[in-house]
């Protein structure tokens, strides 16, 4: 930017992104000047917004550079206006309802604090999208306050330890696990390319029991396909860091260097994109289904989290004295606060039919909320729930005591839980629970809001407390402990995946909602529209809006995975057992022709009940689901509609493929007309 920008200009845009502040538009228009030059020198021909539509993916409208002149020639152009705003017709996206027919437009508007970059020959702008009347229309626009929300609520708690302290910017890195698969098998399965998972499929004979994939050496074709991708994505700006193998077969993840939450996440959305461009190149396939094979373990998206200084320090960091641990107290206390008294909005961010498979699924993080800390931070914290302040320190002012000494804790000491949700792994908490092909703004946008309000009430409660004349260091201990106290049923150091821990979870009163359309009734309560418009993150209408838009898309992707079960079980399944019956047939025929006694055939006619049995049952199963869809397909209430497609819809998934199972285990291999997971699983 130094090279192709004015001083001044340079410093607009410097401001923009580390203040907030609104660029000049007569500094604008020297910007897309300079933005065209540099990306023209380096092939591009086309521009466009780049943007995060509430479908999941990214989306983008390219325009060319070329504009006609009035003499009948043409000039390469992009104006400032063309750089700050654009009106994409956008009527087709996603709204709930926001967007009316009649009023459709939709704008996109630059998000300086994300870089422009090059994808090909297409310059691409970071934008937000909002509707004519301003709502949000996509992810980034909510992220964006919820981190200036968030920005300003923790440097005015730093200023209890550290007056210079200016910024403050959440940190992310996400960890993102993936399959590859070859492409051509694939293709061969209408349930993987429509869905993206393997609606059917009997378990492999050998599949991760050994775990000798997890961490093993990465097969050559697929590290062929990583090492393309990691030059592509370090190409744009992405830190790919690690890369390794998981633990299902064919299972793999990879993981940048964490960046600044609001980049992290474009970068992430960017990376999902750029992965399925170059697996084709590899004849791969990458699936980012949260659980495309039933038997083995789904895919998630570790949002690794945590809270910078402008200064750089990070907040959740603990530190050598005993000051610095009061502030580390203070920041961490607050998120395990925050988590507490909004579990059941951070369970809705991770929501989505997809990660219903995942969650309370035995095998990711349980559908219930909890955190772990280590056993060194958890005593830590107890020792503080119990300490007394008393008198006598309070007036010595020798309150250092009584905070008890935090061991420097090296991430590489901390204990690893997988089971849980949301962990303190040495100084970031990880979120474990979102989905692989989740864009992450969702959960990091509520984590930020509420960890922005819980910043706020503890200002009041705290200034409270020194107005009631106790000194600082005093009243932020008194509230520190009282804060423990109220979070204690968070937390969890156990088992996450055991039946012993659901109970106890009840027992505490942690919510444990295992479905996506109950999980999502927490958007639209009394409590949550109160946070949402005092944190400014959500509107009303646009908390109503998400609402719709994700109990629609959730119905909706039921209604896909069920027409396709039907369609391959009607056309495909039941012919190839057919087929195969009709063969028997014909042999026990033919040996009874022979004259040879039943023994001869006796296993024959066995399998031709068994194919008759299992035949039956999916077509009448099939059939009734089908009715059942039929007429929930008339519930004009969406979310009864959505519950109504889990329960008796959803429900038809498990027995039907059950049966089709069982007829892939008897039917003539070579009759079979769908991939088998032996042959999608490992690699040739
Ligand atoms: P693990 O979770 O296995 O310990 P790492 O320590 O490598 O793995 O961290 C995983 C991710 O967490 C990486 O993307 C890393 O950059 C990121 N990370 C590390 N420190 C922070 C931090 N302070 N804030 C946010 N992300 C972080
Ligand atoms: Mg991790």
């Amino acid at each position: 930017m130094k090279e192709f920008l004015s001083t001044e200009a340079y410093q607009g845009i410097a401001n923009s992104i580390e203040k907030g502040e609104p660029i000049p538009r007569d500094l604008a228009e020297q910007i897309a000047s300079a933005m065209r030059s540099w990306a023209i020198g380096k092939g591009a021909t086309h521009y466009t917004h780049w943007f995060q539509p509430l479908t999941g993916t990214t989306a983008e409208k390219h325009d060319s550079f070329f504009e006609p002149t009035a003499d009948g020639g043409a000039i390469e152009r992009f104006s400032g206006d063309a750089l700050a705003q654009q009106e994409p017709d956008a009527s087709s996206f996603p709204s709930g309802g926001i967007r009316n027919t009649f009023e459709a437009r939709g704008y996109t508007a630059w998000d300086p604090s994300s870089p422009a970059f090059l994808m090909g020959r297409t310059l691409c702008i970071p934008t937000v999208f909002v509707s004519y009347t301003g709502e949000a229309l996509d992810y980034k626009v909510p992220l964006l306050k919820a981190l200036n929300a968030l920005d300003k609520a923790a440097v005015e708690v730093c200023h209890y330890f550290d007056k210079s302290v200016e910024k403050v910017n959440a940190s992310l890195g996400i960890e993102q696990e993936y399959f590859l698969v070859d492409i051509a098998l694939f293709n061969a399965r209408p349930d993987l390319y429509l869905t993206g998972r393997a609606l059917f499929g009997h378990i492999s004979a050998k599949n991760q029991q050994l775990e000798d994939h997890y961490f093993g050496s990465i097969p050559e074709r697929a590290l062929a396909f990583m090492q393309d991708m990691e030059i592509e994505a370090l190409l744009l700006g992405i830190p790919l860091k690690t890369r390794h193998n998981e633990v299902a077969p064919s299972q793999f993840e990879c993981a940048p260097i964490y960046e600044e939450i609001n980049l992290a996440i474009d970068h992430n959305q960017l990376l999902m994109d750029l992965m399925d461009r170059v697996a084709k190149r590899h004849n791969l396939k990458v699936l980012l289904h949260e659980k495309p094979y039933a038997g083995i373990n789904g895919s998630g998206k570790h949002n690794n989290w945590s809270m910078i200084t402008n200064g750089g320090k990070n907040l959740l960091s603990p530190g050598k004295t005993p000051k610095n641990n009061l502030m580390f107290l203070t920041f961490f206390v607050n998120t395990i606060k925050a988590v507490y008294e909004n579990a059941d909005l951070l369970r809705a961010s991770i929501a989505s039919v997809n990660n219903d498979h995942r969650l309370g699924a035995n095998e990711a993080p349980p559908a219930i909320i909890s955190i772990f800390l280590g056993s060194q931070l958890s005593d830590v914290l107890d020792e503080i729930e119990t300490s007394r302040i008393s008198k006598k320190i309070k007036e010595e002012n020798t309150l250092w005591q009584g905070i008890p000494k935090i061991p420097q804790i090296l991430p590489d000491n901390t204990d690893r839980n997988r089971t849980s949700p949301f962990a303190f792994t040495g100084n970031k908490f990880e979120l474990r629970a979102v989905g692989s092909s989740a864009n992450s703004a969702s959960p990091m946008t509520i984590l930020n809001l509420i960890v922005a309000d819980q910043l706020k009430k503890f200002k009041t409660d705290v200034d409270k407390l020194i107005k009631k004349g106790e000194k600082k260091d005093v009243a932020l201990l008194m509230v520190i402990k009282k804060y423990i106290k109220e979070s204690k049923n968070i937390r969890f150091e156990g088992n996450g995946y055991s039946d012993e821990w659901e109970k106890e979870a009840e027992a505490r009163g942690l919510a444990n909602i295992k479905t996506t359309p109950k999980a999502l009734d927490v958007l639209v309560t009394e409590k949550t529209e109160e946070l949402f418009t005092s944190t400014g993150v959500f509107t009303k209408r646009e908390a109503h809006a998400r609402h719709e838009i994700l109990l629609e898309s959730y119905y909706k992707k039921l209604q896909i995975e069920a027409r396709v079960i039907g369609e391959l079980a009607n056309n495909v399944i039941i012919p190839a057992a057919i087929n195969y019956q009709t063969k028997l047939v014909e042999n026990v025929k033919g040996l009874k022709d022979l004259g040879l006694d039943k023994d001869t055939y006796q296993a024959q006619l066995d399998i031709i009940i068994k194919l008759s049995e299992h035949i039956n049952f999916i077509k009448t199963n099939v059939e009734a689901m089908v009715l059942s869809r039929k007429e929930i397909n008339k519930v004009d209430d969406i979310r009864q509609k959505a519950i109504d497609y889990d329960e008796k819809v959803k429900s038809y998934f498990q027995p039907i493929r059950y049966h089709v199972d069982k007829l892939e285990q008897l039917v003539d291999d070579s009759l079979w007309p769908l991939p088998k997971f032996r042959e999608l699983l490992f690699f040739k």
